[in-house]
């Protein structure tokens, strides 16, 4: 492929020419010496980096982010009045006594608060953690009470909905900031508005180690409840160096990432990555409508799209031959994360849009783009690429001691990195064991299987656990299981992932209840509500089947990936340890 691209912006140099070369003489301190830093070498900031040195450069009057409402008008802001806004939000939190490292959780759909929030916790040093707003009370609680939030910024809808019957339970949560409340409510539930409007507009960064902690994401296990993965602001090295190899990131673009911030593609390339590199962010209101995405990228000029299979799959159902509609000159890049992207998918990209679309994979646990399809690099169709500069990956036979790195082309294991890359998450906070048992010598599991062809490329096999993706989103079977539990007339549920041709998986529970009550479509349909009702219908099964008993280990551990052959109708694989009833 070119490394050169004729676009509607003329001709456009790929920032990664030659993938080759750029991994063999990489190295983390050039790209350091492309940031900033503190002033008087005070550390390294996410916030300053994504704000502070555009809004004091030429760029200061630069959009940083266009918000799209619901009902499509739009407010900017430029790299200054961010600036302006995020201080007066590190203020609020000073003002409010928030300490370095005490954590401040958004819930809420995506309004500008969210981002102002964001950056302005990172200005103050405090750690941000983002909670997707689908979520329902129970994973709303299991996270805010991990995390132990200190500060909850949110609307009065979803507080009302989701957390007000929380707080007897959350001691550690302050104070609830309220976006669309004009006047404080008591002494712990706080106007946003009115907190903004009095605390002033300029905030000097303390100084932040690079090791500081920055950001907090949960993600789903199997066992046990979600995992708070911790970054540190060193991170900001991944974002900026992903956002100009993969994203490819030049002055003047206009980026759209579809991901929610309640999820780490959000906030790492929703939020930190196209800041820091200077170019314009659009953040749409709305949730996905293909004919609303669409004008989207025609009206405002997209340059850079990152989105997702699941969203890819949907726009594919449709039929749109969009390129007869809209005009796409602008677009110039499209990225897809989370979920396997297949070859037609690919390939639909190359036939709708006129250039394929690039895969890349990563995992929260990596905080930033880890293996990537490069735009001057041959696609593959269907792999998901190469490794990014400066890190290394690796296929691997692992047993309970040992890992053997498998150099035999072709050949499926389970997916490794080398230690230590700057986005890499520093803890499981409150789970060292859990954290320790990702790694063994210098190599971190992340839990996937793959294969790397001869060239290099890696292809996507499957987990290697029983994580469920649905609309590219991780659900932990354990934690669905949990609240199912609580239905009074379940005795045992199980969850699995199954395959669905858009949403990539669906969860489904096998339930076995309990004695006096019989598995009819009354009894279902009441499991579903309670279950949606309690965990939001991002997270609830879809689908319930009764069972007379769940198939286990001989230690009593649910086989799921069982009762997922038994559903899909493949070979049941080694059940030597099956519990015989
Ligand atoms: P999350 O931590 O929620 O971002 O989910 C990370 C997981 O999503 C990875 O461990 C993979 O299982 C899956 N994933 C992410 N990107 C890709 C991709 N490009 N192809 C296949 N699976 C992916």
């Amino acid at each position: 492929m070119a490394a050169e691209l004729l676009t509607g912006q003329g001709v456009i140099a790929n920032n990664l020419q030659n993938y080759d070369l750029c991994y063999r003489s990489f190295n983390w301190q050039q790209e350091r010496g492309e940031l900033n830093g503190l002033p008087e070498n005070k550390g390294l900031n996410i916030a300053y980096e994504a704000i502070e040195r555009h809004a004091n450069s030429e760029l200061a009057n630069t959009i940083a982010l266009r918000w799209i409402r619901k009902d499509h008008t739009t407010q900017d802001f430029s790299y200054s009045s961010l600036q302006h806004l995020t201080s007066r939000f590190a203020n609020v939190l000073v003002n409010l006594g928030i300490k370095r490292g005490e954590k401040v959780f958004t819930l809420s759909g995506r309004i500008p608060e969210l981002y102002i929030a964001a950056l302005g916790t990172l200005k103050a040093t405090a750690v941000y953690c983002p909670l997707f707003p689908v979520f329902g009370p129970e994973p709303v609680f299991q996270r805010l009470s991990r995390g132990e939030a200190k500060v909850l910024v949110t609307t009065r809808a979803l507080f009302e909905k989701k957390v007000k019957q929380l707080l007897n339970r959350l001691p550690s949560l302050q104070y609830i900031l309220i976006t669309d409340e004009e006047a404080h409510i008591d002494k712990n539930v706080l106007s946003f508005p009115r907190l903004m409007e009095e605390a002033g507009d300029e905030f000097s960064i303390p100084p932040t180690d690079p090791e500081d902690a920055a950001l907090l994401h949960f993600t789903s296990g199997t066992t046990g409840m979600p995992k708070g993965a911790l970054h540190v602001h060193n991170a900001v090295l991944m974002h900026y160096m992903t956002g100009k190899n993969v994203l490819d990131f030049h002055k003047g673009d206009v980026f759209w990432c579809t991901a929610d911030p309640g999820w780490v593609t959000g906030t790492s390339y929703g939020i930190i990555a196209p800041l820091v590199c200077g170019v314009t962010n659009v953040v749409d209101e709305e949730e996905f409508d293909a004919v609303r995405w669409y004008s989207i990228l025609e009206k405002q000029q997209v340059n850079v799209w990152y989105t997702a299979p699941t969203a890819i799959r949907r726009l594919m159902r449709m039929n749109i031959k969009p390129r007869d509609i809209y005009n796409l000159q602008s677009l110039r890049l499209i990225c897809s994360v989370g979920e396997p992207l297949h070859a037609e998918a690919v390939m639909w990209g190359e036939k709708t849009f006129g250039m394929p679309i690039l895969d890349n994979w990563w995992q929260t646990e990596t905080g930033g783009i880890m293996i990537a399809n490069y735009p001057s690099m041959k696609v593959k169709p269907g792999s998901m690429g190469k490794p990014l500069p400066g890190t290394e990956a690796a296929i691997a036979e692992i047993t309970d001691t040992t890992i053997n790195i498998i150099t035999e082309p072709g050949k499926q294991g389970h997916l490794v990195l080398k230690k230590d890359w700057p986005s890499m998450f520093r803890a499981y906070i409150h789970d060292e064991d859990r954290y320790k048992k990702c790694f063994r010598n210098e190599w971190y599991f992340t839990g996937d299987l793959a294969r790397k062809d001869a060239d290099g490329y890696y292809w996507f096999v499957g987990r290697a656990d029983d994580i469920i993706k649905t609309s590219g989103h991780m659900v932990g079977p354990f934690e669905v299981e949990s609240t199912l539990m609580e239905h009074v007339a379940v005795a045992e549920a199980a969850v699995i992932g199954k395959p669905d041709p858009v949403i990539g998986e669906i969860v489904k529970a096998f339930i076995v209840l309990k004695h006096g009550f019989t598995g009819n479509e009354k009894v279902q349909l009441d499991i579903l509500a309670f279950a949606r009702q309690k965990l939001g219908a991002a997270v609830a099964p879809k689908e319930i089947s009764f069972i007379e008993e769940l198939p286990k280990t001989r230690s009593g551990k649910i086989l799921r990936r069982l009762l997922k052959a038994r559903e899909l109708g493949l070979p049941e694989g080694d059940i030597s340890t099956l519990e015989k009833s």
